[in-house]
């Protein structure tokens, strides 16, 4: 199923931060630019999974600002020496409805 057209919603929670904050690149763009500290967040799956107690969690940029981040100009030593594409924006949109789909997945 193709879901990528249709908005779902999804409710999430920071989850309780065990000991002192870890500083964690954000599973979603994989960018550490200083700016923002990725946190635990956390989502009840679907259905009997969810009902159960069940949840998915992953560490993401705590300002969810992950879409602009991964359209910041990348820095010279950044760039692909073999010039392969900047990926990033399909890499995190990938990586989100991965996410969705753990969490929807019955
Ligand atoms: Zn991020």
């Amino acid at each position: 199923e193709d879901i990528s057209d249709e908005p779902v919603g999804i409710e999430l929670r920071v989850g309780t931060s065990v000991g002192p904050a870890r500083t964690t690149l954000c599973d979603w763009c994989r960018t550490d630019d200083g700016t923002s500290t990725a946190r635990l967040l956390v989502a009840r799956r679907a259905g009997p999974r969810g009902r159960a107690g069940d949840t998915v969690g992953q560490y993401v940029c705590g300002d969810l600002a992950c879409w602009k981040r991964v359209r910041r100009p990348l820095k010279p030593h950044e760039k692909s020496v073999t010039g392969a594409p900047d990926l990033r924006v399909d890499d995190l949109r990938s990586r989100v409805l991965e996410f969705v789909e753990r969490v929807r997945a019955a």
